[in-house]
């Protein structure tokens, strides 16, 4: 009677364990984001699925990944640019998924291709656009309104960029690759790097920041880090990105440069449905809202309405961006990178 008891307390504690590990999800984020705490919470509220959450940058997530192979507790991955979606895809670290849900929202360019079972690898989640900043007492817009233009001998020593290696750059350049082709893109680097006014160095917001205080005239930058001093309770930041001049390249031709945030299936995820669950609350209207608003990116479901008045306010409203496939861009950052190790832009 007692063994029986016992029996039956380790069985249901078996099955309490079962359950509960139905109901979370190992999340891999690097997404650097404080305000996503409420995205995440919101989730649970509305699923009863707890997160537990691994935050690294999008190398270390990768990294951790591999070592961890087939015993890998991860469910769902979160990165932060195309080019490191795509180098995840092609590693096999992603488990690629059929979900009506996740078609229906997220635009084809703005997805991986699908496998030969019609199953997608990764989907984007988010844009931000990539964009130039500039003096508007030393350069004229017409001057920088083209990706092209920025290297024009006439902005010699006058741009400010980060490491053409990093993520950001390599999706841009890996873009205009796809617009321009090999031996233009290669000449435009070169051009850049012969119009730097220091070598690269510093994140978006530094660069922001040295065309204001006058050490660079023009810079390139993700929407969301302007945004964010645009709204900014520090009143000396917010007047220096007020302060300057902002452009979306290629109005008139391709269109600017979009990246995406996106979000995978992990490949030995023990829990899929409910990290495909997890994607498809991503896409919803309030956790597309949240995106646009809590981190001013813009959402990628069209005609989602939100209400971010610094992404207005920079862009007018609307602008026309490329919509070449993401992925292509991914493809592209091995033959850039060997383009800026020969043009020298570090
Ligand atoms: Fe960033």
């Amino acid at each position: 009677m007692r063994i029986q008891k016992i029996i039956s307390v380790v069985v249901a504690l078996c099955w309490m364990g079962a359950t509960n590990a139905q109901n979370v999800i190992n999340l891999y984020s690097a997404r650097h984001y404080p305000t996503d705490e409420a995205l995440y919470s919101e989730f649970t509220k509305a699923t009863g699925i707890a997160i537990q959450r691994v935050d690294a940058d999008d190398a270390g997530i990768l990294a951790r990944l591999r070592t961890e192979g087939s015993s890998s507790p991860a469910d769902v991955i979160l990165l932060v640019d195309a080019s490191r979606l795509w180098k995840a895809e092609t590693e096999g670290l992603f488990l690629p998924v059929n979900s009506k849900v996740l078609e229906a929202a997220v635009p084809v360019h703005l997805r991986s291709k699908p496998n030969g079972q019609g199953e997608i690898a990764w989907f984007g989640m988010s844009t931000r656009a990539r964009i130039v900043v500039y003096d508007k007492l030393k350069v004229d817009r017409q001057q920088v309104d083209a990706y092209e233009k920025l290297a024009n001998p006439k902005l010699k020593g006058q741009l400010c960029i980060r490491s053409g290696s990093h993520p950001y750059n390599l999706s841009l350049f890996g873009a205009i690759h796809e617009h321009m082709g090999s031996a233009a893109t290669e000449n435009w680097l070169k051009g850049m790097v012969s119009n730097m006014a220091r070598s690269p160095k510093g994140g978006d917001t530094d660069q922001i920041k040295s065309v204001a205080s006058g050490e660079c005239a023009v810079a390139v930058t993700n929407t969301y880090y302007l945004a964010r001093m645009l709204r900014s309770n520090n009143a000396a930041e917010k007047s220096m990105a007020e302060s300057l001049g902002v452009v979306f390249p290629n109005q008139g031709s391709w269109g600017t440069h979009v990246n995406v945030a996106g979000a995978a299936v992990a490949r030995y995820s023990k829990n899929s449905a409910a990290a495909i669950k997890f994607l498809e609350y991503l896409v919803s209207p309030a956790a597309q809202n949240h995106f646009a608003n809590g981190n001013n990116e813009w959402p990628v479901v069209k005609d989602l309405k939100f209400d971010n008045p610094a992404l207005k306010a920079m862009s007018g409203g609307e602008f026309k961006s490329e919509v070449i496939p993401i992925s292509a861009v991914g493809m592209n950052q091995i033959k850039v990178q060997q383009m800026l190790d020969r043009v020298g832009f570090k």
